[in-house]
């Protein structure tokens, strides 16, 4: 089971599981439980699989932000050169707390306000994906008002099916993303007769948790013939944004490497001058991550065996909202047999479960890691129950630092009063 671990840094040692060189228990014992650990090691060999498979192609691989937005997970990425794609104003700031070049920032999301517009064009981010028509006016009004160009991409709906989870599916013609491929050329001659709008791109960004690169291709495929159709009526592109998506392994999954997903795009675009663009999220955070929790009760049921954790819905909401499944394992097993348990937290909710029907040999005030942990993890978290928010510490070699502290309960107070 060991050699089946997804989290690459992770092993198995004599005092139980290591993340890169430190031992999980002692994580636990310095800085406490539910905690999230990051392995630097795994993040950035996950960011260089991109570049190598981008090998000497004019390529900016963006981190999507909102994967995970910790200032250290941010840094790591900026000391690399990455470019971030953000979707609000609060993770452009969040990118040049920690760093990053706002040049190589990519601002999307369908409901842009006009002070996120003001505050992207001072900063003098590199491309607005711009996802609607009364987007573009507000974006041209905008950027009139300060006296500046703003740099655009419309996001393009190219109607292809990821074949992933509903929720997460974003390039079909039904859902709120994008503008429809049918209208995107008229939106193009709109924007290039308007004074404060630059034309720089073209984006497109599919779903999330892809495991076959075939939708992608077929996506790509689309954006270059509208691409040659722009080009026909004198609008010419800087840059094609290919978007993010590609999965990750949290049980049996087999996705495709950064250079087999790539692969069929790369062949696409061969012999063209525009630059590409990646937006990867999951794919660079997810397996560099874990949940590290201590049980606080065994409690045997009639039909199923509880693990009560120090971990719930508010840390990690993925399996309540998606029944996503993520590995559980022990941090040090016992010599016991397994028992089979519903693995929960402590919130008022039956939807609080974290893994259903795992196997553990375990006794209570044992260490659970919940591994893939990295993306939509800390970032989905919440403080329903009056939970605080669990610490975050990222592992380099033999040094852990810690990346965010431990929320209090006076930082769940600030901000609220009584009536008088
Ligand atoms: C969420 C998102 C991404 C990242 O998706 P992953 O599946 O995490 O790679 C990229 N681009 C846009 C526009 C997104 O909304």
């Amino acid at each position: 089971m060991m050699t089946a671990l997804p989290v690459p840094t992770l092993a198995a040692g004599p005092a139980g599981l290591t993340l890169e060189g430190v031992a999980l228990a002692d994580i636990a014992a310095r800085f406490g439980t539910p905690t999230y650990v990051y392995s630097r090691a795994a993040l950035t060999g996950a960011y260089q699989a991109y570049q190598k498979a981008l090998g000497m192609r004019k390529a900016l691989v963006c981190y999507a932000v909102k994967a995970n937005s910790s200032l250290g997970i941010l840094s790591v990425f900026a000391k690399l050169g990455a470019g971030f794609d953000i979707v609000s104003g609060g993770e452009l700031a969040r990118v040049l707390a920690a760093g990053g070049d706002p040049g190589k920032v990519i601002f999307s999301g369908v409901g842009k306000s006009v002070d996120e517009m003001r505050f992207a064009l001072e900063t003098g981010i590199g491309c607005f994906n711009v996802e609607s028509a009364a987007e573009l006016d507000r974006l041209n009004d905008v950027a009139t008002q300060l006296g500046k160009r703003a740099p655009i991409a419309f996001r393009v709906n190219p109607d292809v099916n990821p074949n992933t989870h509903p929720y997460i599916s974003t390039g079909l013609r039904g859902n709120k993303f994008g503008v429809a491929f049918t209208e995107a050329l008229d939106l193009y001659r709109k924007a290039a007769r308007m004074p404060a709008i630059e034309i720089s791109g073209i984006d497109c960004h599919i779903g999330s948790q892809l495991l076959d690169p075939a939708p992608m291709a077929e996506a790509a495929g689309k954006i270059l013939g509208l691409v040659d159709q722009l080009a026909r009526e004198g609008i010419h592109l800087d840059h094609i944004d290919l978007g993010g998506g590609l999965g990750i392994r949290y049980r049996d999954e087999e996705p495709p490497t950064p250079t087999d997903y790539l692969k069929p795009l790369l062949a696409c675009f061969e012999g063209r001058s525009e630059a590409l663009c990646f937006e990867p999220g999951r794919s660079l955070v997810g397996n560099a991550g874990l949940l590290l929790t201590r049980i606080e009760y065994l409690k045997p049921g009639v039909e199923k065996n509880f693990a009560i954790i120090d971990a719930a819905m508010n840390d990690l909401a993925r399996p309540a909202l998606y029944d996503a499944w993520h590995e559980i394992v022990a941090v040090a097993p016992r010599e016991l047999p397994a028992t089979r348990y519903e693995v929960v937290g402590p919130i008022c909710e039956s939807g609080d479960f974290l893994g259903h029907d795992r196997d553990l040999s375990v006794a209570p005030g044992d260490l659970l890691a919940i591994l893939s942990a990295g993306a939509y993890g800390m970032t989905m978290s919440s403080n329903y129950n009056t939970r605080p928010r669990a610490a975050e510490v990222l592992v380099d070699g033999d040094t852990v630092h810690v990346i965010r502290e431990r929320e209090t309960l006076e930082h769940l107070l600030k901000g609220e009063r009584p009536l008088p």
